[in-house]
C-alpha cells in the first residue's frame, strides 16, 4: 500500500488535478493527472496515467459546482489506483495576503484568515476555500495544505510592492502581490537542474497561458512581476486586458453608466485576446490559425506588450541573462516565442530557428547574450512537493507545537 497526495488546482470553470506518490525525496512521483472542464454545463472528466495513457473520459449530465464534483472525482481517482491510500490533499489558493510566505497546513484558524482575504480576490479565493471545507466534511482523515499563488513573490523588495497611493491604502492591503507563484517557484527549482548558472542569474520567466504574466528572478527569487494587486494587471491575456489606464474605469463608470458588475465582466471575461479579436477567440491556437485582421491585431498586441514588459523587468534586474518560456503558449507556440524574441534583439537575444520550431529545451543560439529556454511548468507537482513537506513537518512536530489541530 503506497501513500498518495492529491494536488487540486481549481479555476473558475474547470479544475486540474494530479495524484502523486509520497515515497522518496526530490519531486513527488506522478501516478496520474487530469482535469474537469465545463463545470457550468456538462462536466467532462479526463484522466491520464503518468505516461499519458488515457484512463478515463466521461461526461456527467447537468451542471455541477466544484463541491458537487468532488465525491465522484475522488471515487474515479481512487478506483484507478489500486494499492494506494490517499492521505493528503494540496490546494492552490490564489491569495495568501500579506503574511503567507509559505504553504500552510489547513486548520480552523487558517480558514478564518483565508475567509478574511476573500475581498482581495473576490472571484477566486472563495472558490479555492470551498473545496477545502467540503473535503474536511467528506474525508476528515485527509490532511489538507493550502499553497498560495502570492507566496513566491514575498521576496519582492518593498519598493516593487508599492502602488503610488496614499499610505493608508497600503496598510489596508492595497499593494502589489503578484500571482502564478507556484508556476514560478517550479521554474526556479527546475532551472537549478537544467541550467545551474541561469538559476543563479538574472532571468525573466514568461508564464504565457490563458492567464499570463512575467516574473523577474534574481538568484532564483522573485524581485518583480507584472501582475499586481489582482490578476488583471500586466500582460494581455485570453480574456483580461492587462495593464489598463485606471482613467478608463472612471470613464466607463461615470460617462458610460456601466455598473460595477458590468465592468468586472468586461475586465475578467470579455477583454484581452477575445476582445481585441472581435470576439473571435481567447484561444491563441484559434487566432494563429485565422487570417482575419482582428486576429492578427490581437496577436500583435499580445507580443508587443509582452516584449515591452520584458524590457521593463530587465531594468528591474539591471540586465538579463536568461528568458524562460512556459505554460500553454510559452511551451507550445514557436511563432509567439519568435515574435517576442525578435523584438528583444536590442538586448542581444537571438534564437535558433530549428530549436525553436521543435520546442527544444534550449532555443537561443550560441552567440545570443541571453540564454532562452523552454521549461514546461507543473503547478500540481509544486503543490504536491509542498504538501509532502508539510506532512513531514507534521509528523516531526511534537503535538504541543501544533497551535491548532488540522481540520475538523
Ligand atoms: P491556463 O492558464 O488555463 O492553465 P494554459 O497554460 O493551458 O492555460 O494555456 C492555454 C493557452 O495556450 C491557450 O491560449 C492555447 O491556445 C495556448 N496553446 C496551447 N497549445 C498551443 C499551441 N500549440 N500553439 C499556440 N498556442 C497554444
Amino acid at each position: 500500500m503506497i501513500d498518495t497526495i492529491l494536488a487540486l488546482n481549481v479555476g473558475s470553470s474547470s479544475l486540474k488535478f494530479a495524484l502523486f506518490s509520497v515515497a522518496g525525496d526530490g519531486w513527488p512521483s506522478l501516478l496520474l493527472r487530469g482535469g474537469v472542464e465545463e463545470l457550468a454545463t456538462s462536466p467532462r472528466l479526463e484522466m491520464r496515467g503518468a505516461d499519458g495513457t488515457p484512463l478515463e473520459d466521461v461526461v456527467w449530465e447537468g451542471s455541477r459546482d466544484i463541491d458537487a464534483i468532488l465525491p465522484p472525482l475522488l471515487s474515479a481517482i481512487e478506483t484507478k489506483v489500486k494499492d494506494a491510500r490517499l492521505v493528503a490533499v494540496g490546494h492552490r489558493v490564489v491569495h495568501g495576503g500579506h503574511d503567507m510566505s509559505e504553504p500552510q497546513l489547513v486548520t480552523a484558524d487558517l480558514l478564518a484568515v483565508l475567509d478574511g482575504l476573500v475581498p482581495l480576490a473576490p472571484l477566486h479565493e472563495a472558490q479555492n476555500i470551498s473545496p477545502i471545507r467540503t473535503l474536511s466534511r467528506l474525508r476528515p482523515e485527509f490532511a489538507q495544505v493550502a499553497c498560495f499563488d502570492t507566496a513566491f513573490h514575498g521576496t519582492m523588495p518593498q519598493l516593487a510592492t508599492r502602488l503610488a497611493l496614499p499610505r493608508d491604502y497600503e496598510a489596508a492591503g492595497v499593494r502589489r502581490y503578484g500571482f502564478h507563484g507556484l508556476s514560478y517557484e517550479y521554474i526556479s527549482r527546475r532551472l537549478e537542474e537544467v541550467s545551474p548558472p541561469l538559476s543563479k542569474g538574472r532571468v525573466i520567466a514568461a508564464h504565457l497561458g490563458n492567464g499570463a504574466s512575467l516574473c523577474a528572478l534574481l538568484n532564483g527569487r522573485s524581485i518583480e512581476t507584472t501582475m499586481g494587486f489582482s490578476a488583471l494587471d500586466g500582460l494581455v491575456m485570453g480574456t483580461r486586458p492587462g495593464t489598463l489606464d485606471p482613467g478608463v474605469l472612471l470613464h466607463l463608470l461615470q460617462q458610460k453608466g456601466m455598473t460595477v458588475a458590468q465592468v468586472e465582466d468586461l475586465l475578467y471575461r470579455r477583454s484581452g485576446l477575445l476582445g481585441v479579436s472581435g470576439n473571435m477567440a481567447s484561444d491563441m491556437r484559434v487566432l494563429l490559425a485565422s487570417t482575419h485582421a482582428h486576429a492578427r491585431e490581437a496577436i500583435d498586441l499580445f507580443v508587443y506588450r509582452c516584449a515591452c514588459q520584458i524590457g521593463s523587468l530587465a531594468t528591474a534586474l539591471n540586465g538579463l541573462d536568461g528568458i524562460v518560456f512556459t505554460a500553454g503558449i510559452g511551451e507550445h507556440s514557436p511563432v509567439i516565442r519568435k515574435s517576442v524574441c525578435e523584438r528583444l534583439q536590442w538586448l542581444g537575444v537571438t534564437i535558433d530557428e530549428d530549436a525553436n520550431s521543435s520546442n527544444a529545451p534550449l532555443i537561443s543560439t550560441k552567440a545570443s547574450s541571453v540564454e532562452v529556454r523552454i521549461v514546461p511548468t507543473d503547478e500540481e507537482a509544486m503543490i504536491a512537493y509542498h504538501t509532502r513537506a508539510r506532512l513531514q513537518d507534521l509528523q516531526a512536530a511534537p503535538s504541543n507545537t501544533i497551535k491548532n489541530a488540522p481540520l475538523p
